[in-house]
Parts: structure tokens; C-alpha cells; sequence
């Protein structure tokens, strides 16, 4: 099998895994919302997409069928020849710029296939920052379609007639809106109930305790060249190591993030 093929398999199986998966979790809730999260994601490098999605907690939780992430290849929704999916700007300037037609046509194919999304989110360096709060409640809606944007950015008629949000994951340009896609599905995953084993470990990291950054973790050996652990972890006393943890929580926030502090 060549590598193409292989890789269409693999991720036709994923996909059938995912499928039974689903429906294993959604039977007995019926009425209720459907368990799992859909998600769309648009973009010219689907490959750079893909690899990603098959490793860790994001893999987990689509083979579990608690997430169903499809990538679509933007030249798919192309009619041309070529299939050229980018143009010149108009008014001149370096670069260029993506085409509105074929990523209207692909959120109309998604829309056919697998219904109204509740969000379309185009990546792009001045949109909303990505921050928990965010991440928390995108991941309460059912259905969102991540836009990739390439080159020196997208035809702005996507942003105002197909788009409904525009996220940034911060203030630096990276050359393509796949990686901040696969950051945006990471982030929304972690808040999909199951997919992270232990929900406590979600609850409990920085940004969702009360606002403060994660308290240092230690693990064996407890010392390692001549470098050791704080004796209050290896005490066995709850209440101590809680009380250190928070001490240490609030101290690392004080130095670092004092913003937080503030908000
Ligand atoms: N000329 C544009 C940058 C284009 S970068 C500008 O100055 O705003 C090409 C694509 O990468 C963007 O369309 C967007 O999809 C993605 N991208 C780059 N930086 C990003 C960021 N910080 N957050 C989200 N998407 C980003």
C-alpha cells in the first residue's frame, strides 16, 4: 500500500471506530444532547492536520467517540482545473490571499452532510484571544468549523458573511491556520466531558483553579543528583501538602501572571 492509500485507510477506520463508538454512547440518551463534539476543520494541508489528531487525549477521545473531527481538503470545493484555491489581492501588495468561493462551498457541504454548524471559527492573529473561558465555551456547543487561513490571509467577505468568530491564539503570526486548529480542537477537547481520563486533572490545571497557575509537580526519585523533592510531598499529610500547594500556586501567579491576580 502506497502511503496516500495507507493513510486513507487508516483514517477511513479511525472514522468507522469513532461511528460505532458514537452511537455505543449515545444510545439510552436519547433527548438528551448527544454525547461527543463534531468539529469540521477547512484547510489546504489536511496532512498537517491529521497527523496530530492520531496521537494522545485527541486520538483517545475519537476513537472513544466522544469526538468526531473530520479535515476537509480545501481544493475539494475547487471547480477549476487547477484547482486553485488563492488569488491576488486586490489593490495590489505582496501575496496572496485565499478565495471566498471554494470555502463558502465547503461550509455548504458540511452543512448538507452533517447539518447546521453553531460555529464558524476563522483562525486569524487579530481575532478573540484563545483563552480558557473560550475554550470552556466553545466546548459546550455541539457542532464547529474551524477555517485555515494561508498565505497572507483570507478574502475578507469569509470573515463577514461565513464566519461567525474569529480566534487568535496569541499575538505572533504563524504562516497557516492549522496550527492554531489543532490548538483550539486540544483546548475544546480537554472540556469534553471523558475525554480526559481524570476530570479532576482538567479542573485542577492552571487557569482553572480560581484563576491561578499550576502548582510544581515532583515525581520518583526524590533525589536525583543530590537534587530533592520539597519534604512536605513525601509527609503523607493531606492537609499540609493542599495547604503548600495553594501556598506555591498563589506565589508562582504573584511572580509571574500578577494580572490574573487583578482580574
Ligand atoms: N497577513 C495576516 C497574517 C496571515 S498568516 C495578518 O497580518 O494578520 C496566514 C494565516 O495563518 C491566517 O489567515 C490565519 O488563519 C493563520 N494564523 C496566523 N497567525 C495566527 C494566530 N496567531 N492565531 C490564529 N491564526 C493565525
Amino acid at each position: 500500500m502506497d502511503d496516500a492509500s495507507e493513510r486513507s485507510e487508516r483514517a477511513t477506520r479511525t472514522e468507522r471506530a469513532g461511528e460505532a463508538a458514537r452511537e455505543r454512547a449515545c444510545k439510552g440518551a436519547r433527548g438528551a444532547k448527544p454525547l461527543g463534539f463534531t468539529i469540521d476543520i477547512v484547510t489546504i494541508f489536511p496532512r498537517m492536520v491529521e497527523g496530530p489528531l492520531q496521537e494522545g487525549i485527541v486520538a483517545r477521545g475519537i476513537a472513544n467517540g466522544l469526538l468526531d473531527v473530520r479535515v476537509r481538503d480545501l481544493r475539494e470545493f475547487t471547480t477549476d482545473r487547477h484547482r486553485v484555491v488563492d488569488d491576488m489581492p486586490f489593490g495590489g501588495g505582496p501575496g496572496m490571499v485565499l478565495k471566498p468561493e471554494p470555502l463558502f462551498a465547503a461550509v455548504d457541504r458540511i452543512r448538507e452532510e452533517r447539518g447546521a454548524p453553531n460555529a464558524v471559527i476563522l483562525t486569524s492573529p487579530d481575532g478573540e484571544r484563545l483563552t480558557h473561558a473560550v475554550a470552556k465555551r466553545l466546548s459546550a456547543l455541539d457542532h464547529v468549523v474551524i477555517l485555515c487561513g494561508r498565505y497572507e490571509g483570507v478574502d475578507e467577505r469569509v470573515r463577514e458573511h461565513l464566519a461567525t468568530e474569529t480566534i487568535s491564539i496569541g499575538d505572533y503570526v504563524v504562516s497557516g491556520g492549522e496550527l492554531p486548529a489543532l490548538v483550539i480542537v486540544d483546548a475544546v477537547a480537554r472540556f469534553i466531558p471523558g475525554v480526559v481520563g481524570d476530570e479532576s486533572s482538567v479542573a485542577g490545571d492552571t487557569f482553572a483553579r480560581g484563576g491561578l497557575l499550576d502548582f510544581p509537580q515532583y515525581t520518583r526519585p526524590a533525589d536525583f543528583r543530590g537534587l530533592t523533592v520539597p519534604p512536605v510531598l513525601l509527609s503523607g499529610h493531606h492537609a499540609e501538602i493542599e495547604k503548600w500547594r495553594r501556598a506555591q500556586a498563589l506565589e508562582r501567579t504573584r511572580r509571574h501572571r500578577p494580572d490574573l491576580l487583578d482580574e
